[in-house]
């Protein structure tokens, strides 16, 4: 059998336009699957910054009027990928993000503008295109979750489909109102069909119709099918249960490697891993920190709401800080939260320090710089920042759920025992465990032997995209037999 062709349909795609881990997983999977011989084109919206990224674009299909104006497909070579690109000016020629005013508005046409995606894609599927028929579907969160109900409404032969769950905290609610312009049909608005309490979801549509469903963890596909992480679809995931299942992200070891990455002040690997002190206090000076090289250095990179337990650790800061603790944070969000961890970088300055943005350079510099990770999430697909930190030698602190109970081993006296641990993980989550962890990490913090071996396990752990293209190569093949 010929390899299965697969059609990614994504609204945000790395290099190319990206708000989040989303992004890193689209952009990733089409290289890892390339080594499984699998061959996966990318659509997505052309964003302007999608557009002026196209090398030698080439229109391959017109529309008079695709959702309120006229659009093509390009197909074309982008920031190493072969993507094909729904150009829609009057849907995508927009400022600010993918999904939001510059003021952070959301567009109110979002629906409209993502099942325009999704008619391309189900068009793509049934061939419209000369030449290139996919075999497989594979749509991902919200944006894309029109695409498996088109292909199923239009019935006739259609490829298989497959929907991936990024985060599901994310709906992608439409008015019942626009059930026709969505290009729905009357009877789809029931419980079996794209229904969700009085409205339509675009998520539910793709949970609904996909051939199979997976998310970004093993840990993430059981929580889903309870009520406490369901966000209400967990009737519909329960029932679906025997095509869901988790396949772990993984990050790309070309981007995410010290030993070869230009944006650090010193490069290392484990052999050299003494080399990392010098990252410590390039960072501490850079965010404007006490340059203690033997502080516990914490940091976080992250965005700031409150499926991230960052209020947490804000309540659990002055025991950080009782403990000689430093704390070094990246991220931005809920302006709650920013103004939190401003406050707290004023109330303690030379130790606590926050840098409100989105910074790709000092990402990769508190990776390597700090000595432990915290991502005290209270729900979390996947996780990548734990990834990153596992490679770095950075010892994630993790709230034990979804792709973070699955991706670092907690060093409880078993896991120590066995020398298998690579973190520290708590449960509940709530304050008073991040606190008692927050004891723990120091106390393992100062017993270095104990440290290093934290450190080399996650260095020598493979987060690489190599063991999940594995996976998703099997089911793609599953599914194209
Ligand atoms: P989510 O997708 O829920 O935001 P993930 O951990 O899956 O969380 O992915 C987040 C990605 O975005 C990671 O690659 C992380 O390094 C990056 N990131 C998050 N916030 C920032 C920030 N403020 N600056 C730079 N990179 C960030």
């Amino acid at each position: 059998m010929t390899a299965p062709r697969v059609l990614s349909v994504a609204s945000e795609v790395f290099p190319l336009v990206k708000t989040g881990g989303l992004a890193d997983v689209t952009g990733a999977l089409p290289g890892a699957l390339a080594a499984e011989g699998i061959e996966m084109r990318t659509l997505l919206p052309g964003y302007p910054g999608v557009i002026a990224a196209l090398k030698k674009p080439k229109a391959v299909h017109s529309y008079a009027d695709l959702s309120g104006g006229p659009a093509r497909i390009l197909a074309a070579q982008a920031g190493g990928l072969d993507v094909l690109v729904v150009e829609a000016p009057h849907l995508y020629d927009r400022p600010g993000t993918p999904y939001a005013r510059p003021d952070g508005q959301d567009w109110p046409d979002n629906p409209i503008r993502f099942a325009a995606l999704c008619r391309a894609a189900a068009d793509i599927g049934t061939g419209a295109l000369a030449g290139y028929r996919p075999d497989i579907v594979h749509a991902h969160d919200w944006q894309g979750g029109l695409a498996p109900a088109y292909l199923h409404y239009r019935g006739g032969p259609r490829p298989a489909t497959v929907m991936t769950v990024h985060n599901l905290a994310f709906p992608g609610k439409a008015a019942p109102s626009l059930l026709e312009n969505l290009g729905l049909p009357p009877q789809s608005f029931a419980i079996d069909g794209v229904e969700f309490y009085g409205a339509i979801s675009l998520l539910k549509a793709g949970l609904q119709f996909a051939d199979r469903i997976t998310t970004v963890s093993p840990t993430y596909a059981a929580e889903i099918r309870t009520p406490a992480y369901g966000m209400g679809f967990e009737g519909l995931l329960r029932a679906r249960a025997g095509v869901l299942s988790g396949i772990l992200n993984g990050i790309d070891a070309t981007i995410w490697n010290p030993a070869t990455d230009n944006l650090l002040a010193h490069r290392y690997d484990l052999p050299s891993i003494a080399g990392r002190a010098a990252n410590k206090t390039a960072l501490q000076t850079r965010m404007g920190l006490i340059e203690a090289p033997d502080a516990p250095l914490f940091g976080v990179i992250s965005r700031l709401t409150g499926q991230k337990g960052l209020d947490l650790l804000l309540d659990c800061l002055p025991t950080l800080l009782g403990l000689g603790g430093q704390l070094a944070l990246l991220g931005a969000g809920d302006a709650m939260l920013e103004a939190g961890f401003r406050h707290a970088a004023a109330q303690a300055p030379g130790r606590v320090a926050c840098v409100i943005g989105y910074d790709e350079t000092l990402a990769h510099h508190i990776q390597a710089g700090i000595d432990a990770l915290l991502v005290p999430s209270r729900f979390e697909p996947c996780g990548l920042t734990q990834l990153c930190a596992l490679r770095y030698g950075a010892v994630p602190v993790v709230a034990r759920v979804g792709g973070l109970a699955d991706t670092v081993i907690d060093a409880n006296p078993a896991a120590l025992a066995a020398g298998a641990a690579t973190g520290l993980q708590f449960a509940p989550v709530n304050a008073d465990m991040l606190d008692a962890t927050l004891h723990h990490a120091v106390a393992l913090y100062r017993d270095p032997p104990t440290w290093r071996t934290l450190q080399a396990n996650g260095m020598t752990a493979d987060v690489s995209w190599t063991g999940p293209a594995r996976h998703y190569a099997a089911l793609y093949r599953t599914l194209a037999a």
